[in-house]
C-alpha cells in the first residue's frame, strides 16, 4: 500500500465532490510518475505534498511491473534499474536483502539479477511508501483537465476535483491493439486473448493447443515463458511482419563503444553506416555488438534531435524493427525457453502477414502470407494471442485525459504519433503551438521529441529531469503570485 492512499475512501458520496489543493498533481502512477514524485520530494523538502492520480492499488508499478507471472522478468541486470541512478546498486542491494533471490534462485545468472518484473514493482512501491504522507495516492482515473486561473483542475472518475499549479502527466503505455478483422472474427471465442497482460488470460488455454502469436518481439516473449511454465506443450507459431526476435545478453559486458553525435549524424542510411563501422571497430578489438548498441542508446536523445523530422519519419519506417530487436534483450531464462522450444520444435517464428481468419467452432483457420517463401498458406489453431505492444499511436483515442486535453486545445499527438508533443525540457505543447510552462509530461510518450525513452535507465533519467523541470516551474509559478 503507497503513502497516503484514499483508495479506501472510496468514490465520494454523490452529492458531495472531493475537493484537494494541492501544488504537485502527476496524473499516471507508473514508474514514470512514482519516480517525478520521488526525486521531486528529494529535491524540494519544503514540498508538504504531491497528489497522484492512478488507479491501480499500487504505486510504482505501471503495466511492466504489475505483472504477477514470476516468468516475467526484468530484461536489463538488477544493476541497471535503480530509482537512483547515482546509486546504480541500489535496487540490487535492496534485492540482496529482501530475501526475494532465496525465494527465486533462478533469479540468479552468473554474478547478474534478474528476479520477476512483479519483484522489481515491490521495491518502487516500498520506496514510495516511505515518503509517508508527502505523497498522496487518488485512486481513481483521471478523467479531464481544465486550466483554471493560473492552474489546472483534474476531475476524476470518482468525482474528485483536484486544483494543482503544477500538472506532470505520466499515463504512458495504451492497451493493445489487436487488427481489426482478427478481433471481429475471434471475439467471444474462448482462447482469443487480445490483451496478454490481462491477469489470468492464459487460464483456457490448454496443453496440447495450437497457439498462434501475433509478434515476435519481447512481449511474444513472455507469453511463451508464460505459457511454458503453465505446462503447455503445444505448437506455437509467433509471427511478424519480419519474424524478427530479440537477442540475448552477451556473454561477457563491455562498456559503451563508439561515438555518434560527433560530428552529428544527419540521415537515417547514415545512422545505419556508422553505426555498422562501429560494429566492425568493437569486432576487431575483442568487442560484441552489444556495446556499439548500448552507445546508440546513451545517445539516443541526441541522435534523434539531429535528425530532421524526414528522417526520423524514415528511421522509425524501416530501421525501428531491428532497432527494437537489437536494443530490448531478452531476460537470458526467458531466452533459454524460447531456444529450447524452438530446438523441440514447438515453436516457430516466421516473417508472415495474417491474410485472413476465419472460425468452424473452436477451431481457428488462418490465411497467412509467407514474407520470405511468397507463397500463401491456411493453417488452423485452437488458440490466439495479440502480441503487438502497447498502441501508443492511439493513445490520445484511447486514454479520456489525453481525449479531453486534446479538445481543450492544452494538448496534442507529436508529429510521428508516438506521443504528446512536447518541447525538450518536457513541456506540453498546445494546439496553438504554444508551450505550457506548467503542464509536463514524463515517461514514453515524450519519445517524440526525446527519441529513445523506453527502458527503464532512461525513464529514469527522464523522470528526474521532469522532477528539476517541476522544482524549476514551482519557482516561477511562485514568483508570479508573489509579484
Ligand atoms: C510489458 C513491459 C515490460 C517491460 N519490461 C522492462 C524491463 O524489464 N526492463 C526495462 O528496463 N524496461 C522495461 N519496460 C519498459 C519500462 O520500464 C516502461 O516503459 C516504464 O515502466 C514506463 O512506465 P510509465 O509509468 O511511464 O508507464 P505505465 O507503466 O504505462 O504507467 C502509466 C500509469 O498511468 C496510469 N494511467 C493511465 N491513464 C490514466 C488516467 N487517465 N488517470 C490516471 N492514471 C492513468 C496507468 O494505470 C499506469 O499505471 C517494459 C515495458 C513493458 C510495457
Amino acid at each position: 500500500m503507497s503513502a497516503v492512499a484514499d483508495a479506501e475512501h472510496g468514490a465520494a458520496p454523490d452529492s458531495v465532490t472531493r475537493q484537494i489543493e494541492t501544488r504537485v498533481a502527476i496524473v499516471g502512477g507508473g514508474f514514470s510518475g512514482a519516480a517525478v514524485a520521488w526525486h521531486l520530494l528529494r529535491q524540494r523538502p519544503d514540498l508538504a505534498q504531491i497528489v497522484i492520480v492512478e488507479p491501480r492499488e499500487e504505486l510504482g508499478r505501471g503495466l511492466a511491473y504489475s505483472a504477477a507471472d514470476p516468468a516475467h522478468r526484468i530484461n536489463v541486470p538488477a544493476t541497471r534499474m535503480s530509482l537512483i541512478p547515482d546509486t546504480p546498486d541500489h535496487f540490487n542491494d535492496w534485492l540482496e536483502a529482501s530475501g526475494a533471490l532465496e525465494a527465486d534462485p533462478a533469479a540468479r545468472i552468473g554474478e547478474r539479477n534478474f528476479p520477476s518484473r512483479a519483484v522489481f514493482g515491490a521495491y518502487v512501491a516500498q520506496a514510495l511508501a516511505a515518503l509517508g504522507p508527502r505523497l498522496r495516492h487518488v485512486r481513481a482515473q483521471a478523467e479531464d483537465i481544465v486550466r483554471q486561473d493560473e492552474g489546472y483542475v483534474v476531475t476524476t472518475s470518482d468525482g474528485t476535483r483536484i486544483r494543482a499549479d503544477i500538472v506532470v502527466l505520466a499515463v504512458a503505455h495504451a492497451a493493445p491493439s489487436p487488427p481489426r478483422a482478427v478481433d471481429a472474427a475471434l471475439s467471444g471465442h474462448p482462447r482469443y486473448v487480445r490483451d496478454p497482460w490481462q491477469e489470468d488470460g492464459f487460464e483456457p488455454i490448454r496443453r496440447d493447443d495450437r497457439v498462434l502469436i501475433i509478434g515476435s518481439g519481447l512481449t511474444m516473449a513472455d507469453i511463451v515463458a508464460s505459457l511454458d511454465a503453465r505446462g503447455h506443450r503445444g505448437h506455437i507459431l509467433a509471427i511478424s511482419r519480419r519474424g524478427l526476435r530479440s537477442r540475448g545478453h552477451p556473454a561477457a559486458q563491455h562498456e559503451p563503444f563508439g561515438d555518434f553525435t560527433s560530428p552529428p549524424i544527419g540521415t537515417a542510411a547514415e545512422l545505419v553506416r556508422r553505426i555498422r563501422s562501429t560494429v566492425a571497430e568493437a569486432e576487431r578489438a575483442g568487442k560484441s555488438w552489444h556495446c556499439v548498441l548500448d552507445q546508440v542508446r546513451l545517445q539516443g536523445g541526441a541522435i534523434w534531435r539531429a535528425l530532421p523530422l524526414a528522417e526520423r519519419q524514415r528511421l522509425l519506417r524501416h530501421l525501428r524493427p531491428f532497432w527494437d530487436v537489437h536494443r530490448f534483450r531478452i531476460a537470458p531464462q526467458v531466452e533459454a525457453v524460447l531456444d529450447r522450444r524452438i530446438a523441440a520444435g514447438t515453436l516457430a517464428i516466421r516473417p508472415a502477414a495474417l491474410k485472413a481468419v476465419s472460425r468452424e467452432g473452436e477451431t481457428i483457420r488462418v490465411d497467412l502470407r509467407e514474407r520470405r517463401r511468397g507463397g500463401r498458406t491456411e493453417e488452423t489453431f485452437d488458440a490466439v494471442i495479440v502480441a503487438t505492444g502497447p498502441a501508443h499511436g492511439s493513445v490520445f483515442a484511447t486514454n479520456p485525459v489525453l481525449a479531453a486535453l486534446e479538445a481543450h486545445g492544452l494538448a496534442r499527438p507529436d508529429a510521428l504519433r508516438l506521443g504528446i508533443d512536447v518541447t525538450p525540457d518536457g513541456h506540453v505543447i498546445g494546439a496553438d503551438g504554444t508551450a505550457l510552462p506548467t503542464l509536463l509530461v514524463a515517461g514514453p510518450l515524450a519519445r517524440g521529441t526525446m527519441g529513445e525513452l523506453m527502458g527503464l535507465p532512461d525513464v529514469t533519467h527522464h523522470a528526474i529531469r521532469i522532477a528539476v523541470t517541476a522544482a524549476q516551474a514551482l519557482e516561477e509559478h511562485a514568483a508570479e503570485q508573489a509579484a
